[in-house]
């Protein structure tokens, strides 16, 4: 170990998990890809007002757990905490939307950071994918994101995880609903900092997982006896959709997420296998977001899956993705012209699209042997000075462990006709 370790709530990824990593990132981008969405990268860092105004002064993401920092120049940055305020900004300065081809669906994958409290799933640098399908507001786009989320998940072969959804209204009955739940939580026996959060985002309190809290809040208003005419419509319509494409999800009238800037459809993907870390992925609609960051009126919809907790989902349901080998053919040279050759018949291997590697640094058969098997290679070629006196390399199934001699020439057909 050097003097340095990775720091406090953060960790490397390293080979061979790291490849699961890699595939859980395509996974979820791969049917974003295949429905019209097209990539987009932001920076790592904004200025600071931008998640202020567009994540919301009230949240803990905001208050408690951005990492900010004063540039030389005097600019005020934070490292980003989350995806859909920078996708919104880059887009709008980017007038995608002006491009008169509405909505403008993106999807991205970066690293996010929060101060918060390191625990099992929860990290100050985490990894996410999402998406974003900017300027219509359309039932139709909601429910496609769900099922988007839904489809990345079944296709890595998760099953423990559920969809909790809601409706947090508009700006016509949210206002209303929000005043009835302020004066019901006034009453109620609480500590300061929650009592503060009642005058500034009275709905977080809601999602306040405290026993004693939670009890208090059985006789609470319910936003879903304020929704107005609209937003109800709006919502039958999403479940109704869901419904029909056979995705199976739960309604959580409790559902309230961390962010201030959403509107209707909220929903967040849960997994059983995680412990209090359970929300692998959420995501809503959040219709007034340009606005509060100097927009246009554009009403969208996104979600970010979170890849760390995806990964311990894989792994809490005992799930091994069927990775493709990373190496199919390693070399094996025995001797200083044998070096020379089988390097040339691995480069022509890897210019021909088969994953080779090559024994280096001239180690004797017995450790190069192992290299090989460690791998994880499907085949070996070995060869010394008699195998290339007669023209020949030695071509050995590393699951079989049968080994036949192969013509030079021929070595990267019949590899190539083997590993189909
Ligand atoms: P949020 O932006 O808070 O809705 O987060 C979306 C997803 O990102 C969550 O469901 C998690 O999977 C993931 N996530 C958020 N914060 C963290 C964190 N501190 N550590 C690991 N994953 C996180």
């Amino acid at each position: 170990m050097s003097t340095f370790q990775a720091p406090k709530g953060t960790y490397d990824l390293t080979p061979p998990r790291s490849a699961t990593f890699l595939a859980v990132r395509e996974a979820i981008a791969a049917p974003l890809r295949d429905s019209g969405y097209g990539y987009i990268e932001t920076p790592g860092f904004e200025n600071v007002e931008l998640f202020a105004r567009g994540v919301g002064e009230s949240t803990d993401i905001v208050t408690k757990e951005m990492y900010t920092l004063t540039t030389k120049g005097g600019d005020q940055l934070a490292l980003r905490p989350e995806g859909t305020a920078s996708v919104l900004r880059a887009a709008l300065e980017a007038n995608l939307h002006k491009a008169g081809n509405l909505p403008v669906k993106l999807w991205y994958s970066g690293s996010y950071y929060r101060y918060e409290r390191p625990q099992a799933g929860r990290y100050r640098h985490f990894s996410q994918v999402g998406a974003e399908a900017i300027g219509t507001e359309d039932p139709v786009l909601d429910a496609e994101l769900i099922i988007l989320a839904d489809q990345a998940y079944r296709s890595l072969g998760l099953r423990q995880f559920r969809i909790l959804l809601n409706s947090l209204g508009d700006k016509e009955c949210r206002p209303v609903y929000r005043e009835a739940l302020q004066t019901f939580l006034r009453d109620l026996d609480l500590d300061e900092e929650t009592r503060r959060r009642i005058e500034i985002n009275p709905l977080r309190v809601l999602d306040d997982k405290r026993a004693d809290v939670q009890k208090q809040l059985t006789d609470a208003p319910k936003l879903r006896d304020y929704l107005c005419d609209a937003c109800k419509a709006y919502h039958e319509e999403v479940r109704a959709l869901l419904t029909a494409a056979g995705v199976v999800y739960e309604d959580d009238e409790k559902l309230v997420r961390g962010l201030d800037y959403y509107t209707r459809t909220t929903f967040e993907f849960v997994h059983d296998g995680l412990g209090s870390q359970s929300a692998v992925g959420g995501g809503g609609r959040y219709d007034g977001l340009s606005e509060m960051i100097g927009g246009p009126e554009l009403p969208s919809v996104g979600w970010a899956l979170g890849v760390d907790r995806t990964v311990l989902a894989l792994e809490a349901e005992g799930i091994e993705l069927d990775l493709p080998y990373a190496t199919s053919v390693y070399a094996v040279p025995l001797g200083e012209e044998a070096r020379r050759v089988l390097f040339g018949v691995v480069t022509g291997l890897r210019r021909a699209g088969i994953a080779a590697d090559f024994a280096f640094g001239g180690r004797g058969l017995k450790g190069a042997m192992k290299s090989a098997n460690r791998s994880g290679a499907r085949y070996a070629l070995v060869a010394g000075e008699r195998d290339l006196a007669e023209g020949v390399v030695q071509l050995k199934d590393m699951e079989s462990g049968e080994q036949s001699a192969v013509p030079l020439t021929e070595v990267a057909a019949e590899l190539a006709k083997r590993l189909g």
